[in-house]
């Protein structure tokens, strides 16, 4: 029999955020992982503290940000690997109204340190915005697949990682430990993201799939090293190729692409971007989404060893690495998870 002290469930961006918490603290574990793409495979990897809908402070914005900055950095250092490039985000100005709420966001102490107080002009000519950009300080773009091959790779390595699906029904719970084929561990820390559905422990009303379109598109004229931000986002991933999207489809849990979806992508698109372009692929995704917008950390009295690590919405990469220190805390000095994020909360739903 292995003993380890826990067993991931899942490596996407709140399984990888977990083990390098385990790591930091020389706790010994190992991965189960499908190989399947998740949410955070399939995400525009855009690391963003604010809401550029109604220019706010994402939830939580201040606590979340220097933590996961230090972490991705640290991250890339490890990995020798540029996981996280920082890169400005241009966001188009609909209205002169805008324009005004923007200057008035910028001046809150919340968002001082993110909205530049100074609008910028296009000189792009392929991107229409007459009335100009503001400009997000601060941000990043996170290289999902980059990030994922790379710490696939790195737990080869250490040979903790199982590329298998993981099987709920014959997990062995004693009273300290849980016992899975022949590992032994302390505890099961479940990071399976939408997929958590089908996790016979966690209550199925705590989470709703919330499914994403991109589409890829190849634009040799439109020469933009920013995210840009217009009814929808415009993602640079070299090569003249760019991700552009999201769309957002509630309590759908299904991968596949729609021509819906394509449409109303092209639709937006072409509203901001006047060049022409080729479109090359598309992609779906879930997103792990919760009816209160919190994430889902901990675990239920009946089950103390199955542990959760959920609902991180589409935030996930701001969120991770902070939650991540959370959850250890929880299970490794007892310290109680705030009621907003604890998972307990879902009893209480309807
Ligand atoms: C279209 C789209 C765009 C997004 N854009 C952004 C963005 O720009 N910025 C941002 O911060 N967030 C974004 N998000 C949200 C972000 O992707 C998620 O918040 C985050 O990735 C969730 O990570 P996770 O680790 O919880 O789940 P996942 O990334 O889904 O990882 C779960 C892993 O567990 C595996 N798994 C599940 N069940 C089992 C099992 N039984 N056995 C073995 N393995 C299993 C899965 O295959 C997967 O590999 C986006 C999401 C989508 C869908």
């Amino acid at each position: 029999m292995k003993k380890v002290d826990y067993i991931i469930v899942g490596l996407g961006i709140a399984g990888i955020s977990f083990c390098e918490q385990l790591q930091k603290h020389g706790k010994s574990f190992v991965v189960i992982d499908n190989g399947e793409e998740g949410s955070t495979a399939k995400s525009g990897g855009v690391f963003n503290p604010t809401v550029l809908k109604r220019f706010t402070a994402a939830w939580n914005a201040s606590a979340f940000f220097p933590v996961a900055v230090d972490f991705y950095h640290r991250l890339s250092e490890k990995l020798q690997e540029n996981i996280f490039v920082k890169t400005p985000i241009l966001r188009i100005f609909k209205s002169i109204e805008e324009q005004n709420n923007w200057t008035v966001a910028s001046d809150k102490w919340e968002l001082q340190d993110f909205l530049s107080s100074k609008f910028s002009k296009s000189t792009n000519v392929a991107v229409e915005a007459p009335l100009g950009f503001g400009e997000v300080l601060g941000t990043a773009q996170i290289l999902p697949e980059k990030l994922l091959i790379s710490y696939r790779n790195y737990l080869k390595s250490l040979k903790v990682l199982l590329p298998e699906e993981f099987q709920y029904e014959i997990i062995q719970q004693k009273e300290n430990t849980v016992v899975y084929k022949n590992i032994s561990a302390k505890k099961i820390i479940f990071t399976e993201g939408s997929k958590v559905i089908d996790n016979p422990f966690f209550p199925k009303k705590a989470i709703i799939g919330n499914k994403g379109e991109y589409l890829i598109i190849k634009a040799p004229l439109l020469k933009l090293d920013v995210l840009l931000k217009g009814s929808m986002y415009v993602i640079p991933l070299g090569n003249d190729e760019y991700k552009v999207g999201a769309t957002y489809s509630r309590d759908d849990y299904s991968i596949h692409i729609t021509e819906i979806a394509k449409e109303e992508i092209l639709v937006k698109v072409k509203s901001f971007i006047n060049c022409p372009f080729e479109l090359i692929g598309q992609t779906a995704g879930v997103r792990p989404t919760t009816k209160d917008h919190r994430p889902l950390l901990g675990s239920f009295e009946e089950n103390p060893n199955l542990i959760f690590f959920n609902g991180l919405g589409s935030r996930g990469f701001l969120m991770a690495p902070l939650l991540s220190e959370i959850l250890y805390n929880y299970v490794e000095n007892d310290i109680s998870i705030d009621k907003e994020m604890d998972i307990k909360r879902v009893i209480r739903w309807k």
